[in-house]
């Protein structure tokens, strides 16, 4: 191939992967991802993932909040998306301590009520926290991590934006192991005991 000519095939590609938006290109698993932010979950490493091949979206715990479903609904209805993987991890901070004991700390920190904040600070018609208490749900602290990752497969599956022709998953990545595992799943019960301590599903 004449030099000039690879050069050119390479600037077509930059355009399109400039411009895949404009030019309604999904990204290449069609996949859109939510993961905790936790430095110790590698997403992109244990999906196999190259650059263009999933939109992922981070938050504390990898749980699925308000800007989460408006994430995943863009990519779905308007970036081609057609399928979800979750991905909760052991030893996840959002274990680490009771709602209490965060909202307790934080406000200790802040000169700040609860009712003076703005729950969406970029749509203050959304209104402020009613109080302590919801500004404490807010936080999303959990107990358990095969329960909390059903439990978001469940929220984005019976939320109306999402269409029921998305596929979705959950998956805990044990920061133990650098494995993954379904929700209640665990392999070292069944190899540790006689009983079928795994078959919560
Ligand atoms: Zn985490």
């Amino acid at each position: 191939m004449s030099t000039y000519k690879f050069i050119e095939e390479r600037i077509k590609e930059r355009e399109r992967w400039a411009l895949r938006r404009q030019l309604g290109i999904p990204n290449d698993r069609r996949l859109w991802v939510l993961a905790c932010m936790d430095e110790r979950l590698p997403v992109e490493e244990v999906l196999g993932l190259k650059p263009g091949d999933a939109h992922v979206f981070r938050n504390a715990g990898g749980l699925v909040t308000g800007d989460a479903i408006r994430s995943a609904v863009l990519s779905i209805h308007f970036f081609g998306t057609k399928e979800i993987i979750i991905l909760n991890h052991t030893e996840c901070g959002m274990m680490s301590a009771t709602t209490d004991f965060v909202v307790r700390e934080l406000l200790n920190k802040v000169d700040v009520k609860p009712e003076d904040l703005d729950i969406e600070p970029g749509i203050p018609e959304l209104g402020k926290f009613p109080n302590k208490e919801v500004f404490g749900k807010w936080f999303r602290m959990f107990d358990e991590v095969d329960l909390i990752t059903q439990e978001q497969i469940r929220i984005l599956r019976e939320h109306p934006l999402i269409p029921d022709d998305v596929v979705i998953n959950g998956y805990i990545y044990e920061v133990e192991t650098g494995f993954l595992r379904k929700p209640f799943q665990r392999l070292s019960y069944k190899v540790n005991t006689s009983k079928d301590m795994g078959a919560r599903t």
